[in-house]
């Protein structure tokens, strides 16, 4: 359904990132150039019937610099004009791009309007940007509404390259091509090509409207343990006995799976004894950890190491962020990793 459009209005926040990138002609690279001048790039944006006011940070930044204080900066930006606004779309760089988009998934509690992030792979004064097309189309599906004129896309998403997805499930797979990003374990929630096709039985819709609440405190005593052949006792325990440490995004094999090793099971299980919660996720892209299933994951279990089911390495890092940032006990923490709180997981 098309936008009343006397009542849309669109708030486009720019961060950075390659789509508002320009070559510097001294040294060949890509450095940031302000919005005004993005802007000029894309004439098409006064073509729309609803009304876009934009806003930026002062600093265009890559999104190799995200952080959680730029996260609270967004978070605070949408907090402030939640009610003035029918929708957000966030220009940001793709390469921290589903981090953002899980970490704000969590941070902006009750959200009932469109939040969609999207970037481009080529600057947008470039001929064959991608960046037009997904930020003309980001802009459209944020202003989108159901027939009852509701928002038609009530989550922080991700749009890039023809298709819609919720924001805590992507991945960025691809340095190089326009289809960069992938939901591997959740339907699209829409596929744009002549029309853009709503997937409203994944969209999630409130039941009952709640109060919109955002939480800004994230704790970043966290870190992603990754698994390979022949890692070293060293390195593990290092990793678990970092001063302060409360979570660890555990990086296993195929179905949850780590080595047999006596001295890998006494490390996890010291430090899950200590209160370092370690979620297991795999490092499969799509697919689910199963503990059970074999031998070598079962004993993960046995040393207290939860199972992170379908959830992504981004959105699993960033819920034990939000988590612990919120002041949970070690107990609270565990037992909400293994629910879903915003569609990240999909309970087997
Ligand atoms: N380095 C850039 C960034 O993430 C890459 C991009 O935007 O595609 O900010």
């Amino acid at each position: 359904m098309q936008a009343d459009s006397l009542k849309t209005s669109i708030l486009l926040i720019y961060t950075g990132g390659t789509i508002g990138m320009i070559e510097n002609p001294v040294t060949g690279a890509l450095e940031n150039f302000s919005f005004a001048q993005l802007k000029k790039h894309v004439p098409e944006l006064q073509k729309f019937s609803f009304n876009i006011d934009s806003t930026q940070f002062s600093q265009p930044m890559d999104s190799s610099d995200m952080d959680a204080k730029a996260w609270r900066r967004l978070v605070d930006i949408i907090y402030r004009n939640y009610e003035k606004y029918t929708g957000f779309v966030i220009l940001h760089g793709t390469d921290t791009m589903a981090f953002t988009a899980s970490a704000l998934s969590f941070m902006l509690h009750g959200l009932a309007k469109p939040v969609i992030l999207t970037g481009s792979q080529l600057p947008i004064g470039v001929i064959r940007t991608d960046g037009k097309e997904n930020l003309l189309t980001s802009l459209e599906i944020a202003a989108a509404q159901t027939p009852e004129g509701k928002p038609m896309v009530p989550e922080v998403c991700v749009y890039f390259e023809n298709k819609l997805m919720r924001g805590n499930r992507t991945t960025k797979l691809n340095a190089e091509d326009f289809n960069a990003f992938r939901s591997y374990n959740y339907p699209d929630l829409a596929t744009v090509g002549i029309h853009i096709r709503y997937n409203q039985n994944a969209i999630h819709y409130q039941e009952k409207e709640q109060p919109f609440e955002v939480h800004t405190e994230m704790n970043t005593n966290v870190a992603i343990l990754k698994l390979f052949p022949g890692i070293q006792e060293t390195v593990v325990r290092s990793v678990l006995s970092i001063s302060g440490l409360k979570g660890v995004v555990l990086e296993t094999y195929g179905s949850g799976n780590a080595p047999r090793k006596g001295w890998l099971i006494d490390c996890l299980s010291q430090a899950s004894r200590r209160g370092v919660v370690i979620v297991n996720v795999t490092q499969c892209k799509s697919g689910m950890v199963d503990m059970d299933r074999y031998e070598t994951g079962y004993q993960l279990k046995s040393a207290g190491v939860l199972s992170g089911y379908d959830i992504t390495t981004e959105a699993a890092l960033t819920k034990l962020m939000y988590l612990f940032g919120q002041g949970l006990t070690v107990e609270e923490v565990r037992l909400t990793m293994l629910h879903p709180l915003v569609g990240e997981i999909s309970m087997p």
